[in-house]
């Protein structure tokens, strides 16, 4: 018997995550969400992590379900002191049917000029579409769906297992369709790719071919993590449900280990790389432009740097490097005037002279702001 939700409404002080840095997934800046639980409850959802989930028992997650009743003021108050950039926004949960904080946040980010992305698992979010396109006109909006596996790959019934308190694939492609329709960035988060599960060639290429097909521009390939109290959770599931994969697990996920061990993760990401590429779409996001801003050609370089340390990561290059990417990036993103003007008043200098930029990178930097001009 399924158990009844239980909604507790509360008044949180504080509901904008400001990040030090942008993600180079989604490119957000501010995180803000309306619930904590999630009455989806996949079944490898890391929000039950002990640093996400309020909740002693793991159970609970998918059933106790915190409400920010105050969400919306909150958080018009918070980006009201705040200098404009992307949110990562909301949740269409079940609960947002009745509560419609979701809406209400997207709401305060039109009124104030706030570019937003979205993440979802569900096609409700098509109900906001109209504020959705408003935002998308005057600054910038972008929607991904949460999507691991699809209804032709051998492993769907053991995803839908896994995630069957959410609504179906075909359903989540189809609201994709109406995203990219209404002329909205759109794609697919590819997260988790679960070991064993969804890594076969066929799923990852089935993911890849429905959002291409679906109008969606990009994959974003990740591996499943787990910790401390969602890692019992899980394995207590794959006992119970999938125990011939019990002890690939065990070994993919020793004690102590967050990542998968002894899988080569970054293969799969280049097959999605290699498949995305054949079907025209990208494994990054394209990092949306944020009208009026002044430091776009900035954010372009950061883009590039960024995309580079991906790629070399995936293909296995020294770790080293790798991070001399990531810090010109940060470094690049935190610059406070244009780029392009410190080239053409200093030259190589100064780009010597920004604060992060490792020596060996400014070369490759140099030859990012030739191409723009
Ligand atoms: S929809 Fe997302 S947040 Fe909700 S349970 Fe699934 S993975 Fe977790």
């Amino acid at each position: 018997m399924t158990e009844k939700t239980r909604f507790i409404p509360y008044q949180p002080k504080t509901i904008l995550n400001s990040h030090k840095r942008v993600d180079h997934w989604f490119w957000s800046r501010y995180s803000a969400y309306p619930y904590q639980g999630c009455q989806h409850g996949c079944k490898f959802c890391y929000a039950r992590e002990e640093k996400y989930s309020p909740y002693d028992n793991a159970d609970e997650f998918a059933t106790t379900i915190k409400v920010k009743e105050n969400a919306a003021n909150l958080l018009r108050r918070a980006l009201s002191r705040k200098p404009v950039d992307i949110v990562c926004l909301g949740d269409y949960q079940p609960a947002e049917r009745k509560f419609r904080i979701t809406r209400q946040m997207l709401e305060v980010c039109r009124d104030l000029g706030f570019p937003v992305f979205m993440l979802s698992r569900s096609p409700l979010i098509l109900r906001d579409l109209d504020v959705l396109q408003q935002i998308n006109h005057q600054a910038t909006s972008a929607v991904a769906f949460s999507i691991i596996s699809t209804p032709d790959s051998s492993n769907h019934p053991k995803v839908v297992k896994m995630e069957h308190l959410a609504p179906r694939v075909e359903k989540r492609f189809a609201a994709m369709q109406e995203i990219a329709k209404a002329g909205i960035l759109t794609g697919t988060c590819f997260m988790p790719i679960l070991p064993g599960i969804c890594d076969d060639e066929a799923n990852l290429e089935n993911v890849v071919r429905w959002t291409a097909e679906s109008g969606g521009k990009f994959v974003l390939a990740s591996s499943l993590t787990l910790a401390d109290k969602q890692k019992d959770f899980f394995f207590d599931f794959l006992q119970e449900s999938c125990p011939e994969l019990l002890d690939s697990y065990r070994h993919w996920y020793p004690p102590g280990s967050y990542a998968p061990w002894n899988y080569d993760w970054e293969a799969i990401a280049l097959r999605v790389r290699d498949l995305c590429h054949r079907y025209g779409i990208s494994d990054r996001m394209p990092r949306p432009i944020i009208p009026g801003d002044k430091f776009t050609v900035n954010k372009r370089i950061v883009e590039q740097l960024a995309n580079t340390a991906y790629v070399m990561e995936i293909n296995h290059k020294p770790t080293r490097i790798i991070w001399e990417y990531r810090k010109a990036a940060w470094a690049v993103e935190d610059l406070q005037t244009d780029i392009r003007l410190v080239y053409a008043t200093m030259g190589i200098k100064g780009l010597q002279s920004i604060p992060g930029i490792p020596e060996s990178i400014i070369p490759i930097v140099e030859k990012i702001i030739a191409g723009f001009n």
